[in-house]
């Protein structure tokens, strides 16, 4: 009988991403995927570390899912991802049920690391290998309509607040050739939408390949018919980027690019390397050239420092702009990024930041929400990708990356409908297929 697993991923779309490929890497070793986390032999937790509140999360459920162990001994539990990376040692201290402490960078050797923790007990393997190029592991995908693709890894930004150039190493980007060929064969099996994955993802750069070429050269691989990528860094969005991202019929209409915050004294705490000024002059450029973008972003709130004043200037630079959606975080204090050294005394009080979330999620809601009903009563055309949760309906998404919800048959999963939205909950779509 092969061994069993199951993975749980948390966080971003890099780690859904790299579950993706740790779950190729075991079945390429023999063994086999479980519908429940009770039937496996191995148990692996693929973690985020970007704030406390996340880590803690992950933690309880860790602990829950000591109770498989507890009735079949020899199960083995592993904690991966940046949690991993970031805790290493100190997390089987902590939770002494944990027989597998794994790093990003150590994917490539699960199976030797399940042999060696089944053998001896507790594996730690937390090193970052900068050599590590991830290439030649297939990936076990999920969905057959649409495919993440990591083209990067690691970041060479050092944003004050961020963990994840501490978890992640420095910047890794993959040969063009394999991506392309990588794109190619998915396509050729029937894949349509394709999103390039990296922390600063148009930072790429490989020999004399910067990311608009990279772009427009995947937009052109046959059968790609949807491209997006995530997440961009502001500063590396030029004008020959958004010049492909225009030209490319299958480059879609929407960009998720992170803000943080609207003011520029914040921004400079931050070092995110630009002023207010310099992003909403992308912005229009991105309008100015792709009328119909939808524009999303992150913004943190409750920054060492940040003043009233400070956050009236975000709210206004969300009215300014004018988002699709955007995540709000308050902001949290990660060890060993630069901004948990900053004076004390500006650290704002917990119940400050609590009010300005509550007031900037408001903000952005309302924003989304009237943009979201002037669409109602059109017509778009939607991919349809997957079983809603609830209510028997199929999710798709449009070329700006709204989710629609539709009544129709699994048959139809793949497949780009034209849809008729007929009512928003403000978020979401509801619709109905105009031909079929
Ligand atoms: N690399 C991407 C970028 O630069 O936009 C995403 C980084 S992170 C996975 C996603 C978001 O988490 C960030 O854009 C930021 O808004 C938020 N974040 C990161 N560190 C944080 C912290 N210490 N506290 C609160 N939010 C944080
Ligand atoms: Fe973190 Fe900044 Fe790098 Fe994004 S660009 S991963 S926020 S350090």
């Amino acid at each position: 009988m092969s061994r069993t697993y199951w993975v749980e991923t948390y966080g971003c779309q890099m780690n859904v991403s790299d579950s993706e490929l740790m779950e190729g890497v075991l079945t390429a070793d023999g063994y086999r995927s479980v519908s429940t986390p009770d039937e496996a032999d191995v148990i692996l937790v693929n973690t985020c570390a970007i704030r406390d509140h996340a880590e803690r999360r992950v933690l309880g459920r860790v602990a829950e899912l000591n109770r498989v162990k507890k009735n079949r001994p020899g199960v083995l539990i592993g904690v991966c991802g940046c949690m991993a990376q970031r805790l290493g040692e100190r997390l089987m201290e902590q939770a002494d049920y944990v027989d597998m402490v794994i790093g990003p960078d150590a994917y490539r050797s699960l199976p030797q690391i399940i042999d060696e923790a089944s053998r001896d007990g507790g594996v730690v393997d937390i090193e970052l290998n900068p050599a590590e190029n991830y290439e030649g592991l297939e990936m076990r995908r999920a969905s057959r309509v649409s495919a993440w693709i990591p083209i990067q890894r690691g970041c060479n930004y050092r944003c004050t607040y961020c963990i994840v150039p501490y978890t992640r190493g420095d910047e890794k980007n993959r040969e063009p050739g394999a991506i392309l060929a990588e794109i190619q064969k998915l396509a050729d099996e029937g894949i349509t939408e394709f999103t390039l994955l990296g922390q600063t993802v148009n930072s790429y750069r490989f020999d004399g390949w910067n990311f608009a070429r990279l772009l427009r050269a995947v937009a052109r691989v046959p059968g790609v018919r949807r491209l997006r990528y995530t997440s961009p860094h502001p500063n590396d969005v030029t004008r020959e980027l958004v010049e492909v991202m225009a030209e490319e019929e299958a480059v879609c209409a929407h960009l998720h690019l992170p803000v943080q915050s609207g003011s520029n004294r914040v921004l400079k705490r931050m070092a995110r390397r630009y002023t207010r000024k310099e992003y909403t002059q992308r912005v229009e450029l991105l309008r100015e050239l792709i009328p119909h973008i939808a524009l999303t972003t992150d913004i943190i709130v409750g920054f060492p420092g940040e003043k009233e004043e400070d956050f009236r200037e975000t709210l206004d630079l969300v009215n300014e702009v004018e988002y699709d959606s955007a995540f709000t975080f308050k902001y949290s204090p990660r060890d060993g990024t630069p901004s948990t050294r900053m004076d004390p005394e500006t650290f704002v009080a917990p119940e400050v930041a609590q009010r300005r979330l509550e007031e900037l999620i408001k903000a952005v809601r309302e924003i989304a929400a009237r943009k979201n009903l002037a669409e109602v009563g059109s017509t778009r055309e939607v991919l349809l990708e997957k079983r809603a949760r609830r209510g028997n309906l199929l999710q798709g998404k449009t070329e700006t990356n709204k989710a629609v919800l539709i009544p129709g048959p699994d048959e139809w999963l793949g497949r780009y409908m034209k849809i008729a939205l007929t009512g928003t909950t403000g978020a979401t779509f509801t619709g109905y297929p105009i031909e079929r």
